[in-house]
Formats: structure tokens, sequence, C-alpha cells
């Protein structure tokens, strides 16, 4: 069987969904190995780092020979134009975001999973790509935070005098939050923290953080948060927004699953916000925590910096491609058996990976959108 791994077209993606050691593991499960040319250059993985690799030179090689299509991005359009009838597609594949690609896909037989699809159950968290993925964003959050700030995070005691910490306040306690707890603390700002599941107090305090109490919660299924009604809203905003006056830093990350990012700071609110604050929008994907956000842009408000940045992963490309490549290895260790692609479409965990199949979208929720 081969597994391919082409190199990512799309502007400013730079991780590659293959690593060394993840190319061992697949030969050693009997695997053939198939990378483009030039596929990790952007992670700073030379093609001499694909030991045990097969290096094919142009991408409609490699699809024209691939059983197996890892990928990070969805396929452009020419790109799913070049996979080979009923081979398998593997990648984050965005089905909420454009489920329109998906009749291109099942056009051409494809079986593909949406690692974003993973069940988020124990067993399958080796394979949780959006774990992975956040971790990473909230890292890169709260440095981003640090970087644009006019004041130091740390309180420092010189000759000059001692400079008070920074303030900092994380609202969305999810993974990407709970990482940017982590790097805002450990750069020695003092963290704030809020969520609206209650489960997330005890580990926002675990960081040593402290959590703000609104005492508005909204648990939805799976662990994840539901959206607020009009009136929670209201709610939320004016009594986040005493909070929010105090911050030097605030990095947003709120989000519900298929549904846009949930607007929680009004204008009003950054108008309260001291010269010099820097908001980080983490939620820019889904449109964006704050109204003022414009996805992908910086931009500043009365002296507030409003940073929405697309796609942090990709600003860390070494270790982002490094943990996603061990995420699709975990998803496909099961798949292979003996050198050949066996899935069990029972398992609880690839059926619901399962996005297109024998010509259909496998996917309730994603049929839903589409039809
Ligand atoms: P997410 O990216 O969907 O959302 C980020 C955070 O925003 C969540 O904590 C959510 O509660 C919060 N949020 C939503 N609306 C909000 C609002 N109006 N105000 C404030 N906060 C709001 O979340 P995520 O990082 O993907 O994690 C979601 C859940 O999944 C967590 O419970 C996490 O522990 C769980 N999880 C489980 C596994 C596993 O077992 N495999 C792996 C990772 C995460």
């Amino acid at each position: 069987i081969k597994v391919a791994v082409p190199k990512e077209t799309a502007e400013g993606e730079r991780r590659v969904a293959i690593e060394s050691s993840v190319i061992a593991k697949l030969s050693k499960l009997g695997a053939e190995v198939l990378v483009e040319a030039g596929a990790g250059a952007a992670a700073h993985l030379p093609d001499t780092a694909f030991v045990g690799a097969t290096l094919v030179a142009t991408a409609s090689d490699l699809y024209q020979q691939a059983d197996i299509v890892l990928k990070v991005q969805p396929p452009s359009d020419a790109e799913i134009a070049q996979l080979k009838d009923g081979s398998v597609l593997i990648g984050m594949l965005q089905p909420y975001q454009s489920p329109e690609r998906l009749a291109a896909l099942n056009a051409k037989n494809i079986t593909s999973f949406a690692m974003e699809l993973i069940p988020r159950i124990s067993r399958a968290q080796s394979m949780d790509v959006l774990s992975s993925q956040a971790a990473i964003a909230g890292y890169k959050a709260a440095i981003m935070g640090a970087d644009l700030a006019p004041r130091f995070f740390p309180m420092l005691t010189t000759a000059a005098g001692t400079i008070r910490p920074s303030k900092v306040i994380i609202i969305g306690v999810g993974v990407a939050g709970l990482q940017a707890i982590a790097t805002a603390r450990r750069l020695g700002a003092v963290v704030e923290a809020y969520d609206v599941r209650a489960a997330t107090k005890e580990q926002v305090q675990s960081l040593g953080a402290k959590f703000i109490e609104l005492g508005i919660t909204a648990e939805g299924t799976g662990g994840y948060a539901r959206e607020l009604t009009a009136e929670e809203k209201q709610q939320q905003q004016e009594a986040l927004a005493k909070h929010i006056a105090t911050a030097d830093v605030l990095i947003t990350t709120a989000a519900v699953p298929g549904r846009p990012s949930p607007k929680i700071i009004p204008e009003s609110t950054v108008d309260g916000m001291k010269s010099g604050a820097v908001i980080i929008d983490l939620a820019a994907e889904g449109g964006g925590n704050c109204t003022l956000t414009q996805p992908g842009k910086t931009i500043v408000h009365n002296g507030v910096t409003i940073h929405a940045p697309l796609n942090v992963p990709s600003q860390v490309p070494v270790h982002a491609s490094e943990m996603y490549a061990k995420n699709l290895l975990n998803f496909l260790t099961p798949m292979l058996k003996d050198g050949a692609y066996a899935p069990d479409f029972s398992d609880e965990v690839i059926a619901g990976a399962l996005l297109t199949h024998e010509g259909k979208i496998m996917n309730a929720a994603i049929r839903q959108l589409v039809e």
C-alpha cells in the first residue's frame, strides 16, 4: 500500500503531514511512503530528513500512485482532480467550513477522513489534532501578546525601580486557553481566566491563575460549551467588561463546535480597556470573539491593538508538523494490517472521522448542511 504526502499548496501553510519517525513506523506496518520533493521545506524538514521514504518529483506523479494521501489542509479543486479514483484521503478537511467540496470527492469515490471529526474519547486522545494544534496556538498567542504589549509581563525589581507584572486575561479555557495560561504564567504575568464550563475552574486554578466567576454556566454535550441565550450573553458581556478593563493583554479562544465564534467582546468593552492593551483573538478563524476583529489583520482601536491571526499552528511549523504527523500515524495504524488497508468501519473512532465513502457523505451533521 502506498501512503503519499504532497507539499501543501494553501497560501501561508508551512506544515507538512509527515515526519521522519512516522515514516519509519509506517514502513514497519508494511506501507511504502512517498513524499513530494520539497514537501517539508517550509517546516525546516529537508528532503534528506525523509529517510525511508521515496521522493517523488511532482504532485501529479505522487497522486497518480497514492492509495492513501495524508494532508494538512483540505485539497484544492486542482488537487481533488489529481486524486486517484477510489483512493483514501486523510487530513483536516474542514467539513463545516466548506461542505460543498465533498461533492467533488464523492464524484471520484474518495474515502475521506476528517481528523477534526474524531470523537474526543480517551482512546482517541493520541489522534486528536484539535488538541495538538490548539495547544500550539495557545502557546503562540501568549507569546504574541507579550510581543505586542508595550509593557513587561514579569515583575522586575531593578535599580531603576520595581515594575509591576502585566495582567493577562484569557477567555475560553479549552486546550488553547489552558496552554495560553501556562505560557503567560511562565513569562511572569498575573493571569485570570474565564469559561462558561464550570469544570474549567479547577483547571485554571491548578495552573496558578485566578478563575473569573460570573455565575453563568453553559455546558453542552461531549465536554463542549453550548451557545448562550441572548439574555445570558448580555449578562456575560457586562460582567466581563469590568474585568477586561484591568487587562494588559486579553486572549480570547471561545468556540462552539460548528457555530461561528461567540461575540463576547463588543466595541464598548474595548473602549473601556487601557491604552496600550492588546487583544489576541484566537477565534478569528470563526469570525472572532471581538466585534471589531478583522480576521487575518491587526488593527488599533483607541490605543488598543486587536491582533487576529489565522492558522496560528502554521507559525510553529516544526512542532506542529511533528505532532500532527503523529496524530495521523495513531489514526492510521489500526487500519493497516499486514501492509494492507483494512479499516474496521464499525469502530467508533474510524466511523466518527469518516466523511465521504462510496459516493456518499457519511457524517449526518455535515450531510444536513449540504442538503
Ligand atoms: P473549543 O475550542 O471548542 O472552545 C474553547 C473554549 O471556549 C471551551 O472551553 C468552551 O467552553 C469555551 N467557550 C465557548 N463559548 C464560550 C463563551 N460564550 N464564553 C466563554 N467561553 C466559551 O474547546 P476545546 O479546546 O476543543 O475543548 C473542548 C472540550 O473538549 C474540553 O472539555 C476538553 O477538555 C475536551 N477535550 C477532550 C479530549 C479527549 O478526551 N480526547 C481532548 C481534548 C479536549
